[in-house]
């Protein structure tokens, strides 16, 4: 387990440094989480640390209330939101939030990202919904992300007036949803303000979706394309 833990410190330092790259944080706004597998443990960014001075030390174990396990800082102010998806969402074993601009923009209209690029289809199996106003400091932010996902297909939530949460089978999978998302909110906002987007038929996105998540990439590393950007 502790090795487990080791491992896991440093996966989750080292992808907080991907959403430095994709230039979806400003300042220490951001987080990436995962879940110690076989364990009721996630492992978190601490609040307020700038993202240079992250190391795998100070990353914060905490158990699936939000309750700290291992660390000498306070854990991410969303850790919360975080545990509360791991408590109800067993499939998941990374989320990420981020207040990525384009996405939050999208967010701050309430308005659902829709499903007009076929990289879409592909990644999210139709629009990246829109979850409710929740204020931060109880369950009602996670509460919001784990019902909206519900009857979706997508791996990410703009939480209304806020900004990105995304789910993954592993943290790096929910960095990539998290990458995505702002790219295509990016491409979606462009094709608005210039026209008119087109719509793909649901048909055609059910099987874009079908072909993308069961058939698409290297047979022997199938599941791992979930996380990769390999396209
Ligand atoms: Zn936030």
């Amino acid at each position: 387990m502790s090795t487990d833990i080791a491992r896991i410190r440093r996966e989750v330092c080292d992808l907080h440094a991907e959403l430095v790259r994709y230039q979806l944080v400003v300042w220490t706004a951001g987080n990436v989480s995962a879940r110690v597998p076989g364990a009721d443990l996630m492992v978190i960014k601490p609040s307020g640390v700038a993202y240079e001075d992250l190391t795998p030390a100070n990353m914060i174990v905490c158990d699936l209330d939000g309750d700290v396990v291992e660390g000498d800082l306070a854990p991410s102010s969303d850790t919360a939101a975080h545990a509360y998806v791991y408590r109800h969402l067993p499939e998941v074993g990374g989320v990420v939030h981020t207040h990525s601009t384009y996405a939050s923009a999208w967010a701050a209209r309430g308005e659902a990202v829709p499903c007009v690029l076929t990289a879409m289809a592909d990644e999210f199996g139709g629009e990246i919904p829109v979850g409710p106003f929740a204020l931060i400091g109880d369950d009602s932010i996670g509460r919001g992300i784990v019902e909206t996902l519900d009857g979706s297909n997508s791996p990410a939530v703009l939480m209304r007036n806020h900004g990105v949460f995304t789910v993954g089978e592993s943290a790096k999978a929910a960095v990539k949803a998290a990458v995505m998302t702002e790219d295509v909110a990016r491409t979606v906002h462009l094709a608005r303000a210039h026209g008119r987007p087109l719509p793909i038929g649901e048909q055609d996105i059910a099987s874009l979706y079908d072909r993308y998540q069961n058939v698409y990439g290297q047979s022997s590393d199938r599941s791992a394309s979930q996380g990769d950007a390999q396209r």
